[in-house]
């Protein structure tokens, strides 16, 4: 006669804990910044979680979409001189609320993304937009940024077919809401972008080895059939920063990733060096200083690329210098991290020859994206002869490709059981 009552007891805690877990965020502050050029939003959080910010018209305003929290803010002092004139808030659908502000003329997002918690701050998402015509609105106005997934993410890695993949629930509005509804979902599907940048092209071949073999050659051909790769798997966005032999600035590949709100961001290098015996492969990633003196004149040499251009490195967008020192960078360099050795161990796996200490740390000028996860792959030596003849040959290539394939995959499966908790 225990059991009833055990069960009743299982039902009431679940029921009572159910609302609880979806309470658990909650919006402490909202502050503005208004800039000559742009207004920013700041959030402050319970948790950092995942949003999603887009734009809407008639009216105009800015959308930002988060777990379902509650409101733990005062009075909101509108800023002077901004271009709000309203800020609300309500429940959008079970699990998620949605956060309105309006504004007073036609704008644009900038760029949006959380800062985790860190000396004494809470968690903030930071939002920027501008104001703009209404002809850039109606240009601008698919921009979004962030994404809210609400769907079931696979456990890991397998077999599928693109149908198979998470399917997002399709938007619809409640009743209740007190926001007008947009005509089009502003959920994506949910498998994560990879942007794979061939490292040189056109005017700079990178390095070259004997025979005339140019870097930005074996790094093209393998970073196509890296994305072959990927894509036959049906678990991933493949997209490339470079798809001819052009020649790209540094700082507009790592643009080209964080427009794409990449989930990874792998460039492909082949070294060179004095020595012609040394051979073998190895994954950097971005590092203030580097490993040693060696890695120090591989990321001048690569860095060199945008020199050649005329291109100041030393100029770097405000924007991301200041986001570069908080540790939304700290968190990134993680994750980039993790998926070096991991791409160390399964290069090594597929029998991959890889230097000493073959995950080295320099500061490469494409590696510094502050909010994907990014690394340098040097997938061998053009100035060793053998290993320049076998970096040029397809299956070599497929080697590779496959060895990088398997670190991805292990790196997904992994950031997906850590989003689940
Ligand atoms: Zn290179």
């Amino acid at each position: 006669m225990f059991r009833l009552p055990i069960q009743i007891i299982t039902a009431l805690l679940l029921f009572c804990l159910l609302p609880f877990k979806a309470q658990a965020l909650s919006i402490d502050d909202v502050r503005f910044g208004v800039h000559p050029d742009k207004t920013r939003i700041v959030l402050e959080l319970s948790e950092a979680v995942e949003f999603k910010t887009f734009v809407l018209p008639d009216p105009y305003r800015v959308v930002v979409d988060l777990p379902e929290f509650s409101w733990r803010v005062g009075s909101i002092e509108k800023p002077r001189g901004a271009v709000i004139s309203n800020v609300r808030h309500g429940l959008q659908k079970p699990g998620i609320s949605r956060l309105v502000i309006d504004t007073t003329q036609p704008v644009s997002l900038r760029s949006a993304f959380v800062l985790p918690a860190a000396a004494g701050k809470n968690n903030r998402l930071v939002i920027d937009f501008e104001p703009v015509s209404a002809a850039a609105f109606t240009q601008s106005k698919d921009k979004a940024f962030g994404r809210l997934n609400s769907g079931i993410i696979p456990e890991a890695p397998q077999e599928q077919t693109a149908t198979a993949a998470v399917a997002v629930p399709p938007y619809k509005p409640t009743p209740s809401a007190q926001i007008v509804p947009q005509k089009k979902p502003p959920y994506k599907q949910v498998k994560p972008i990879i942007v794979i940048d061939p490292g040189h092209g056109g005017q700079d071949p990178g390095a070259v080895g004997a025979g005339k073999r140019r870097e930005k050659d074996v790094v093209f051909a393998t970073a196509k059939e890296l994305k072959a790769q990927l894509e036959q798997t049906g678990l991933y966005e493949v997209r490339l920063t470079r798809t001819t032999d052009k020649y790209l600035k540094l700082h507009k590949r790592v643009e080209y990733a964080r427009k794409q709100e990449a989930d990874l961001f792998i460039s492909l290098h082949a070294d060179s060096i004095d020595n012609p015996g040394v051979r073998g492969a190895s994954v950097y990633t971005l590092s203030d200083k580097a490993s040693d003196k060696q890695t120090a004149m591989l990321a001048a040499r690569e860095n060199q690329a945008d020199l050649i251009a005329g291109v100041d490195l030393s100029h770097e967008d405000k924007e991301v210098a200041d986001i570069l020192i908080d540790l939304a960078m700290r968190d990134t360099m993680n994750q980039s991290k993790f998926m070096a050795n991991t791409l160390v161990d399964t290069m090594g796996a597929r029998g991959m020859k890889m230097l000493p200490r073959p995950h080295r740390y320099a500061g490469f000028a494409v590696l510094k994206a502050p909010d994907v996860p990014s690394v340098l792959i040097e997938m061998g030596f053009m100035s060793n002869n053998s290993e320049a003849s076998m970096l040029s040959t397809s299956d070599y290539q497929r080697k590779v490709a496959s060895s990088i394939v398997d670190g991805i995959n292990v790196y997904f499966s992994k950031v997906r059981k850590n989003n689940r908790t």
